[in-house]
């Protein structure tokens, strides 16, 4: 069997990997498919359509019940951990793992005839935010485990056989991780360096390369790892294009080393590792999918994976909830209780407000995702961008509204004689949910894609930069076309109808506001894409500022479901759910119509040319006078071929 490395993104020595290339890489590994309605993408399109995500869409009665059920099993037994602990020791107890797994909390989401518990969405998503709370570790550690880890991509892609192998071994407390990031790959995948090469005439593959920030990698039984197969010729004469390939292997193979316990600012109980494979044989059987779908593999797996962040997020909120209500209460200065002072109060109603919006829109993305009729592929991604950037700046303010004891650990409070309250903890462990699982920036290019993606179709070549001018003239007529029948669409709507959405008494005007902001938000677009054509892309402020008013318009939208269906279902605390969706929305709205201004008004362009100016070294002369301790530590990225820190095999030692 010959391998090649021709000039191919993925087949190309990492370093010489081109913008365009990693464009590529990425565009070749995105569902281009729609084949159900999409609310999110209807927003960006001017096409506000209330009836996909109201009435709010009803829980199977089934699942209700077994989730409950477990709920309240699983609410007890966190009552017997130690989140402290946790965070003291920087580990979770083996006890811990051991009773999680008895509870079947590895198999939350893993169907019932593979032994898992066949848990809903919504449940899943309860479950990762009562552990959270208990400790994010926790969190990170089941949503490594089941949101990306073995078990997801396994159910969805995988054959019969590989079903029957690992999800009941998952599903009993078999830990899983998933392995994409390398020292050199981060939000690009096509500079993969990790290799699969086929041997034994296509029995197997040998796996070589090192993966990086391995969450639940230092004990994981079981792993997903991205690898990159070159393209080569089998024994039987046909070609293959390889391509970066997705495979399940057990840890226990030789070759694979754990070098190492990365220890991080927040999260701390984390075991996260970076795990070398060397010369790895990995059987065929082993592979997911086809060769070269990989990414495929992993993106759609992130698809609902990336309802767990916001999931968790929900419990950050409720926590800061209650910790803000109760000390601003408790804490007198200046002749009354600190929450009574307007500018503490105005940060407890954004914390109110926004806990309503990130419940709603979880809780909203996570039903559709159970019900299955709607695609909720902007949803998730948007829900991932939104309820993290969000949820970090509700945990500022809980330490700002907590004074000096917000930046003081739990202990420390404690060991004076105080209630172990832990903000600075939360505003730590929140922080990694904007980089991991796309971090805000990309999660802004995916969604911004997806967005655009229907000025691209009709644009066609007038927004390709390789285009010539003639594609580009015929490229010009067909768009014409195509804006002439839409644009008049975006004139009017419900939003102009002060009737519209009545039954939503004090919210309606908002959801007009909506329907009236998502003409206006693809109108914008349709601007942007006149002005820059195929230069759009790399606009990335204006593009992330189209993304973010999407974002709000979706939270405020389900937040008015929301409410809605809390007045049907529980009228105890109906008129208050309105009260804060209302809150939350004219809260949201100041913020759509300061990016909608800045769409046109902002330092972009000056920014652009000092950003230049800074990398260029042309400021470094404002740098003096200071001490930078890290010079001379190494270098910024770490060699991938075996340094010094490849001596002990961690997994061993921590698997024990
Ligand atoms: C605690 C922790 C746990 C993790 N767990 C896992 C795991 O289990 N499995 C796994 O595979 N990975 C994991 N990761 C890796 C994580 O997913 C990456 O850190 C993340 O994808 C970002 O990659 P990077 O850190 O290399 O940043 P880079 O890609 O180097 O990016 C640096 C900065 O540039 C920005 N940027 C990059 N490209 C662009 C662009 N085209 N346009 C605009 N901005 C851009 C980024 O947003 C970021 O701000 C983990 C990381 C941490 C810290």
């Amino acid at each position: 069997m010959t391998s090649t490395t021709e000039n191919s993104a993925v087949g190309r020595s990492s370093s010489t990997v081109t913008a365009a290339e990693a464009r590529a890489v990425a565009e070749a590994a995105r569902e281009q498919e729609w084949s159900r309605p999409s609310f999110a993408k209807g927003l960006y399109l001017g096409d506000f359509d209330l009836g996909l995500i109201h009435p709010w869409p009803q829980a199977r009665a089934d699942d209700v019940e077994r989730g409950e059920a477990f709920m309240t099993a699983l609410r007890e037994y966190c009552q017997t951990m130690d989140g402290r602990a946790i965070e003291r020791d920087s580990r979770i107890p083996d006890r811990h793992l051991a009773g999680l797994a008895e509870l079947g909390v590895f198999g939350m989401k893993i169907p019932r005839e593979y032994g898992g518990l066949g848990l809903s969405l919504v449940y899943y998503g309860r479950a990762l935010a009562l552990l959270g709370s208990v400790h994010p570790s926790l969190g990170a550690l089941i949503s490594a485990h089941q949101s990306i880890g073995v078990p997801e991509p396994v159910k969805v892609f995988g054959t019969d056989e590989q079903k029957q192998q690992y999800l009941p071994r998952c599903a009993a407390g078999a830990i899983t991780a998933f392995l994409l990031t390398e020292p050199d790959v981060g939000s690009d995948p096509a500079r993969m360096g990790c290799t699969a090469i086929p041997a034994d005439d296509g029995g197997s593959y040998v796996l070589d390369g090192v993966k990086l920030w391995t969450t639940n990698g230092v004990i994981a039984e079981l792993v997903v790892v991205m690898a990159k197969v070159p393209p080569y010729t089998a024994p039987d004469g046909t070609e293959h294009k390889g391509g970066i390939t997705a495979f399940v292997v057990d840890m226990d193979s030789p070759g694979i080393t754990v070098e190492n316990r990365n220890a991080f600012m927040g999260l701390h109980g984390i075991e996260n590792g970076v795990t070398r494979f060397h010369q790895v044989r990995v059987p065929a059987a082993n592979r997911l999918g086809k060769e070269g779908q990989g990414l495929k593999i992993a993106l759609t797996t992130l698809n609902t994976g990336r309802l767990s962040i916001p999931g968790l997020c929900v419990a950050a909120g409720k926590w800061s909830l209650k910790i803000a209500r109760e000390w601003s209460n408790a804490r007198t200065q200046w002749g009354r209780p600190v929450g009574k002072h307007e500018a503490v109060g105005k940060k407890i109603a954004f914390i109110a407000a926004t806990t309503f919006a990130l419940e709603a829109v979880f809780e909203l993305c996570a039903e559709m995702a159970d019900a299955g009729q709607k695609d909720i592929r902007i949803e998730a991604a948007l829900a991932k961008l939104w309820s993290t950037e969000l949820s970090c700046q509700i945990a500022d303010e809980l330490v700002q509204i907590r004074g000096g004891r917000g930046f003081e650990t739990a202990d420390s409070l404690e060991a004076r004689g105080e209630r172990a309250v832990a903000a600075e903890q939360l505003f730590r462990d929140l922080r990694i949910n904007r980089i991991f699982e796309g971090s805000s920036e990309i999660m802004r290019l995916l969604i911004a894609r997806e967005a655009v993606d229907a000025h691209l179709a009709a644009a066609g070549d007038l927004a390709s930069a390789d285009a010539s001018l003639q594609d580009k003239a015929r490229a010009a007529v067909g768009a014409t076309g195509f804006y002439a029948r839409w644009l008049p669409k975006l004139v009017a709507g419900a939003g102009m109808d002060p009737r519209s959405y009545g039954e939503f008494g004090r919210l309606a005007r908002h959801l007009r506001y909506v329907e009236r902001a998502s003409r206006k938000l693809a109108r914008q677009t349709f601007y942007g894409m006149g002005r820059w054509q195929a230069g759009l892309e790399h606009k990335q402020a204006f593009l992330g500022r189209i993304v973010d008013i999407g974002a709000e318009l979706f939270a405020m939208a389900a937040s008015c479901s929301r409410a809605e269906a809390l007045l049907r279902s529980n009228p105890e605390h109906g008129a208050a759910a309105f009260e804060l969706a209302d809150a939350y929305c004219e809260q949201a709205r100041l913020r759509v119509d300061a990016s909608f201004e800045q769409l046109w008004k902002n330092t972009d362009d000056a920014d652009h040319a000092v950003s230049r100016k800074v990398l260029a070294g042309d400021y470094a002369w404002l740098e003096a006078g200071i001490l930078d301790s890290s010079e001379g530590t190494g270098p910024w990225i770490a060699d991938a071929t075996p340094g010094p820190s490849a001596r002990e095999n961690l997994h061993r030692k921590y698997r024990a």
